[in-house]
């Protein structure tokens, strides 16, 4: 039997997108491979956010590139394939003849002898085929999953699965790796073409699931064993953006905000929520833009709704803001952080920060850091800007930001995250919060409290705590990024 290794870097969505990566694999006649070495094939699914992130996947190739030529010259007859998959890949390896034909005519189209001549499939125009010297065995959008088992019955001279029998990305399963906490993928694609962003190329436009799909496999997690579920998306308050229709969506908001109807992201909610044995939603990532008050109060009118909030300011200033195409101002996204801790001072909240961006003044920068010290971010992804080709950025805008002054805003920012940490952290301490357990180690179990704070604790003698459970554990250490404690029942 073949086995498999998935290398996942970046997003929450990356790694939901892995599980039906591995969900196809297996039920392909695959094996997972505890080792790179070990594997026949190995899929990078990609992550574009940071140049470092796509260097690190050319690095390994170079590495199985010598495991493969070490294994030739010793006679072994083991040779690793490679696919690329995720937000590296602009499109598809498969042949611009088929795709032509796909768009066109999806029914049409499933009547293309695809395996008649490989290269209808391979693309080896690909621009990341001539960077890896043609090593490379394939490359995939994520969304063209359905695919794989068919790139593989070419790549292996075998039949190899079904080839429609996953019809759809959205529609696609997960092989969940933690069955206490399920992700979900409710929606994909992004409108907004941040300048500095990739996404909207690679993930192509906002395309969302129907309520009754992502509620089905909601109670199919939970009957699974699921006490969480994490809904993500680029942009998922902008949930069920066609069912309303793209160009009413504004005047929609301001219907919502106003308390008349309630916007489809709301209307999941609620239906989630009612879902028995469901103790915890989350959702990543939401846009200041689209946050609407039926989303905020959902925060707080459901029982299963957690007090945590990840939404991507990227920077303090509004000259940058502008120049990033992000269509909040500070003020905005301050508001919405007002209100969330006017309800609830524990409310945890955690955004996104781009560095260095072109144009960034010390004086912009500035404000950056201030939006540190007024909002207290419980948690911050900090990034230094680098420039993605392709993006709107990378045509209009100089990389103007020395490296240097880049690492120094960096640190600046780090420094902060953690004095803010702390300072949130400490009003938690001689609390008893409820932790669901994701893992041990050492002496310690680990979870998240509610409001997702990351818990370390000890367990008396005697006691026993699983992978799984809602432990009540009293907090009374802070370490760094995370608060130590001891089970209390
Ligand atoms: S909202 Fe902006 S940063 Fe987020 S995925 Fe869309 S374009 Fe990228």
């Amino acid at each position: 039997m073949r086995k498999y290794f998935i290398m996942t870097f970046g997003c929450a969505m990356n790694q939901a997108d892995s599980e039906k990566v591995n969900m196809i694999l297996l039920q392909s006649g695959f094996m997972r491979s505890a080792t790179i070495e070990q594997a026949d094939l190995v899929i990078f699914n990609t992550c574009s956010v940071r140049q470092k992130g796509e260097d690190k996947v050319f690095g390994m190739i170079e590495e199985i590139k010598k495991i493969n030529a070490e294994n030739k010259k010793k006679g072994i007859a083991h040779e690793i394939k490679i696919g690329i998959t995720g937000c590296m890949v602009r499109r598809t390896g498969l042949g611009e003849k088929y795709l032509t034909d796909y768009k066109r005519d999806r029914n049409k189209s499933k009547k293309i002898n695809l395996l008649k001549d490989s290269s209808e499939i391979f693309n080896n125009d690909d621009k990341l085929f001539p960077r890896t010297k043609g090593f490379l065995d394939f490359t995939l959008r994520i969304e063209d999953i359905k695919f794989l088992p068919l790139m593989l019955t070419q790549i292996y001279g075998e039949s190899i699965g079904n080839d429609y029998k996953f019809d759809d990305y959205l529609k696609s399963k997960q092989l969940r790796e933690n069955p206490s906490s399920a992700t979900i993928i409710i929606q994909t694609g992004c409108d907004n073409y941040c300048t500095f962003c990739i996404v909207p190329y690679t993930r192509g436009s906002e395309n969302s699931r129907p309520i009754e799909e992502i509620v089905q496999e909601a109670k199919e997690a939970v009957k699974a064993g699921a006490k969480e579920i994490t809904l993500v998306g680029q942009n998922v308050n902008s949930y069920g953006k066609q069912f309303v229709d793209k160009k009413h969506w504004n005047e929609e908001k301001s219907k919502w905000n106003d308390g008349l109807g309630k916007s489809p992201f709301r209307q999941l909610l609620e239906e989630l929520d009612k879902i028995e044995g469901l103790d915890r939603i989350r959702f990543t990532s939401s846009n200041p833009h689209d946050m609407t008050q039926d989303i905020l109060d959902a925060h707080f009118d459901l029982k299963s709704t957690c007090n945590y909030l990840h939404f991507a300011l990227q920077s303090g200033n509004n000259k940058v803001l502008k120049k990033m195409n992000r269509r909040h101002k500070y003020e905005d996204f301050k508001k919405i952080v007002d209100y969330l801790r006017s309800r609830d001072p524990k409310f945890s909240i955690s955004t996104d920060i781009i560095v260095g961006f072109s144009g960034e003044t010390d004086e912009m920068f500035a404000d950056t850091v201030k939006a540190f010290d007024e909002c207290e971010f419980d948690f911050a992804y900090n990034a230094r800007y680098s420039v993605r080709t392709g993006t709107i950025a990378s045509k209009m805008f100089p990389d103007d930001i020395t490296d240097r002054q880049k690492a120094e805003r960096w640190h600046i920012l780090n420094d902060k995250l953690l004095e803010s940490i702390l300072k949130r952290n400490q009003k938690m301490l001689g609390t008893i919060e409820e932790v669901l357990v994701s893992g041990q180690k050492d002496e310690y179990f680990f979870g998240r409290t509610r409001n997702f704070k990351e818990v370390y604790f000890t367990v008396p003698e005697g006691k026993e705590v699983k992978i799984g459970d809602l432990s009540k554990v009293k907090l009374t250490e802070l370490d760094r990024y995370v608060i130590k404690g001891s089970l209390v029942e």
